[in-house]
């Protein structure tokens, strides 16, 4: 069976990073909603316009936006062959209802990048994206404790969590996630 992975952790935890070296190496597919929704900001099209608003403030898009963009992703054969590596969702206990709903059993692994609050505000105060004024970054850890940390839980419950560290280099870290998809 195909590899189905979400990765977990704050905002500035290096998930997006890692789930790219991850991507590359284990040949599933990197789904990341916040570049999904970056794109559709580009492009203009009436969704990005709606999620702009929402973004810039550091608020969550609707779940029902969210959902139906990643159960069209999902249904796409590169995924349904080669796996996938979610990253940015699932975020809200409403998301990981949904996408149970649409992977089931394929999804195997939740990967917990532990990355401290004090270390990511430092992390995104650095690294200067758009959305990150610090209101924004202030909202989005505060939604992260109250809406995304239950799925802690959740993915516990389901036997699938593993916690890495994410503090240290780079390499460091990607060998810590190896190890643990390796051992899948
Ligand atoms: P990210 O690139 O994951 O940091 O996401 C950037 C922004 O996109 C977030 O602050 C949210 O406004 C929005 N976003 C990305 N993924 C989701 C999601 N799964 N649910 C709701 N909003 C999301």
């Amino acid at each position: 069976m195909a590899l189905g992975m979400i990765i977990l952790g704050r905002q500035g935890s290096g998930k997006g990073t890692q789930a790219a070296r991850i991507a590359h190496r284990y040949g599933v597919v990197h789904i990341s909603t916040g570049d999904m929704l970056r794109s559709a900001v580009a492009e203009g099209t009436e969704m990005g316009l709606e999620a702009k608003v929402l973004m810039d403030a550091g608020d969550l898009v609707p779940d029902d936006v969210i959902n139906g963009i990643v159960d069209e992703r999902l249904a796409k054969a590169d995924v349904v062959d080669g796996g996938f590596l979610l990253d940015g969702y699932p975020r809200t206990p409403g998301q990981a209802d949904a996408l149970v709903g649409f992977v089931g059993e394929r999804l195997q692994l939740a990967l917990n990048l532990d990355v401290s609050v004090d270390v990511v505000t430092e992390r995104m105060m650095a690294r200067g994206r758009e959305d990150d004024s610090p209101e924004s970054i202030a909202r989005r850890l505060q939604l992260y404790e109250a809406e995304t940390a239950p799925l802690l839980s959740w993915a516990e419950d389901r036997g699938i969590l593993t916690v890495i560290d994410g503090l240290g280099g780079e390499n460091d870290v990607f060998a810590r996630l190896s190890v643990v998809i390796d051992a899948i």
